[in-house]
């Protein structure tokens, strides 16, 4: 099977470092695979992404080399499938309305928050009536845990009920949300390989599940380490993106950029300047550190 990897950055803000890296490593490993890559807009969250912005993306990854082999897909376009999958999953009695407000939600956060602060949903509305599809609609999600063999973490096992407990698929403001879009998108563009940041390992297993419930393909996973501050705090996309256009203003140039991105993917020995191509045929997933990666403190 030919290799289809994805890189799915939602246009929320600028391409910072560690999505940077999620894009060279993706492309990476579908290059030196022989495959194809794609790149996908994750806009459905309506007010908190903007065209601009992921026009914005898309020329930073030109400037990396990193050009997808086909259209951009952006998920603004796709309400039709996602409804369509809501659907079947509606058909199947997988579904059900939510009543609970944000409020609720925080009061029933029962369980020990998980990884990553997720809060698994407790499943109090489970036995609510089917009330139609304007309403929030949540993935009945079945018992049991969920294995895959990430390609950079080994062999996983996760119970997506500790871990979500049902997720969201439809919101109330009548967005579609994360889960079902990554989930429909990743089945219907054929993607084989998913390489994204350790923030989404916690939320895998749910996809899975939802998957599966569509009869749709499972790709191959691979989680990356996130990239840090130099003194180990989390880059925000927010919090003065450290990005292409803010690094060129410090004086470090694309060549610089991408050398210390393939040192960090295990592609070279030293950060020195160089192209993506360069680092294809280095590129192997065994090579790849699984910790977090600092940013050189003279780039912060
Ligand atoms: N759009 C998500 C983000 O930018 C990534 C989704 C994914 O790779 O599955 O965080």
């Amino acid at each position: 099977m030919t290799t289809l990897g994805r890189f799915a950055p939602s246009p929320t803000g600028l391409l910072h470092l560690g999505n940077l890296r999620t894009a060279l490593a993706s492309w990476l490993s579908a290059r030196a695979a022989g495959g194809r890559w794609i790149v996908r807009m994750e806009d459905v969250d309506g007010p908190r992404c903007r065209h601009d912005l992921g026009e914005a993306q898309l020329r930073d990854l030109a400037l990396l080399g990193l050009e997808p082999d086909g259209a951009v897909l952006w998920q603004s376009d796709r309400g039709p499938a996602y409804r369509t999958a809501l659907e079947t999953l509606q058909a199947m009695g997988r579904l059900y309305p939510c009543a609970c407000s944000r409020k609720d939600l925080q009061k029933l956060a029962s369980a020990p928050h998980a990884e990553d602060g997720l809060r698994p949903y407790p499943g109090r509305c489970r036995e609510r009536p089917w009330e139609g599809f304007d309403r929030a609609l949540r993935f009945r999600l079945p018992e049991g845990e969920v294995a895959w063999d990430d390609r950079l973490l080994g062999p996983q096992t996760d119970d997506p009920g500790r871990l979500t407990g049902d997720p969201l698929l439809f919101r109330r403001d009548g967005c579609f949300a994360y889960h079902l879009a990554v989930g429909v998108d990743d089945g219907a563009q054929g993607v084989t390989e998913v390489v994204r940041g350790a923030d989404l390992r916690a939320v895998t297993a749910t996809q899975i599940r939802l998957q599966e419930a569509l009869g749709l393909p499972r790709p191959a996973y691979a989680h990356l380490g996130l990239v840090a501050a130099p003194d180990g705090s989390r880059l925000g996309k927010r919090d003065g993106a450290l990005g292409l256009a803010a690094l060129a203003a410090r004086g470090v140039g694309v060549p610089e950029v991408i050398g210390w991105l393939g040192w960090s993917l295990g592609c070279l020995d030293q950060p020195e300047p160089c192209s993506t191509r360069d680092l294809i045929p280095a590129f192997a997933w065994d090579r790849v550190p699984r910790g977090e990666v600092r940013i050189p403190a003279a780039w912060a």
